[in-house]
């Protein structure tokens, strides 16, 4: 089985070639961390406006790059949501119409289930259900994965991501975009404790998260000039794995039949958080499985790979199927939250 990923619900384009048997044949990708720099974050018209340019060569290249044509994929998969609406569309589209073009089946893929089972392609071991800590710009979630297409959300940010923390974290300190691994590096020459920093909800019985307070607190230490900002970073840096940690063992508490815990999403690629979990998985007797770096962020290889384990399950969608710019996980979850959780 061979299947065409395609990225594009946020800032970065990308097409990627994936086999059933988890090779990657090719995977390419386009940032555009410099259009929207001068911006201190992404901006939705700059980024779609980019995903257009760069899609058809990234794909032609990858189709190169695996030396295959598009008559050998058996289907095409493309991020159909969440995200920017105007970028999920270009890659929509240019996947429908390759689709129609090449008579050939479209998966429209959540991006997030994209980084759900984005470890299953590396780590082949990995088996149903596992305790997920989905972590990026947009997200900050503990699910239990009980297979393709099925979901349990245990928790959810009350407030901001931990990538949306990070990013802010990095523009008060003025270190630029994008923010998590400027904070990360910065942290390395800090020290962790120096500038005292709430750890928002930590020790709560529901296992939710919250980074609104976390923020204005490191903003409230910027103000003071008291601290340097690698020890603001560190500090930091330190506040969000502490809540991650707190939180993600409470979910363990309740995920018991989890044969793994694993992280997944941008904030996955932090070094600091995947020793911290990897401690956590061990007290718990549990794996712990992260994606190699590059596949923490977003790729097209997670969409592909996603798309493989679909086609694998017979899903496949109509080619009039919509860009959702909100897609829960979880549908039931979703509707928890819109009582107030
Ligand atoms: P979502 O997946 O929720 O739609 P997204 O696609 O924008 O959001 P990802 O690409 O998965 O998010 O992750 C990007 C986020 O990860 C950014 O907020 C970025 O700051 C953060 N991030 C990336 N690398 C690191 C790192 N080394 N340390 C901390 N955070 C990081
Ligand atoms: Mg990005
Ligand atoms: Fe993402």
């Amino acid at each position: 089985m061979l299947i065409l990923g395609l990225e594009s619900s946020c800032d970065e384009t990308a097409a990627a070639l994936i086999t059933g048997d988890r090779q990657i044949l090719a995977h390419r990708l386009a940032g555009q961390e410099a259009a929207h720099r001068p911006f201190g974050g992404v901006v939705p018209e700059i980024a779609a406006r980019a995903h257009v340019e760069a899609l058809m060569p990234l794909i032609e290249g990858a189709l190169s790059d695996a030396g295959v044509s598009l008559g050998a994929v058996d289907a095409i998969a493309a991020t159909a949501g969440p995200g920017l609406i105007g970028g999920v569309m270009v890659g929509l589209v240019t996947g429908k119409a390759l689709a129609h073009a090449a008579g050939k089946p479209l998966i429209a893929v959540n991006h997030l289930e994209g980084h759900a089972l984005s470890p299953r392609l590396t780590d082949p071991a990995l088996a149903f259900p596992f305790l997920l800590l989905l972590v990026s710009g947009g997200h900050c979630q503990l699910l239990l994965v009980e297979g393709v297409g099925a979901y349990r959300r245990l928790a959810t940010t009350i407030d901001d991501a931990a990538g949306e923390a990070f990013d802010k974290t990095a523009k008060l300190l003025g270190l630029g975009f994008p923010g998590g691994p400027a904070v990360e590096q910065a942290a390395l020459a800090g020290n962790p404790y120096a500038v005292p920093l709430p750890r928002p909800l930590k020790g709560s019985a529901e296992p939710h998260f919250s980074f609104a307070g976390l923020k204005s607190a490191v903003s409230r230490a910027v103000d003071t000039g008291q601290w340097s900002a690698e020890d603001i970073a560190a500090s930091f840096q330190q506040a969000v794995v502490d809540c991650l940690l707190d939180r993600t063992a409470r979910a363990l508490d309740r995920a018991g039949d989890a044969t793994a815990l694993v992280v997944a999403g941008g904030v996955a690629a932090n070094q600091a958080v995947r020793a911290a979990l990897e401690g956590l998985a061990t007290q718990y007797g549990l794996r712990f499985v992260a994606p190699p770096l590059w596949l923490c962020t977003d790729n097209a290889a997670m969409i592909g790979w996603a798309g493989a384990e679909r086609f694998a399950a017979g899903l496949t969608d109509p080619l009039d199927i919509a860009a959702r710019p909100r897609w829960p996980l979880d549908p039931d979850a979703e509707a928890v939250r819109g009582a107030g959780v």
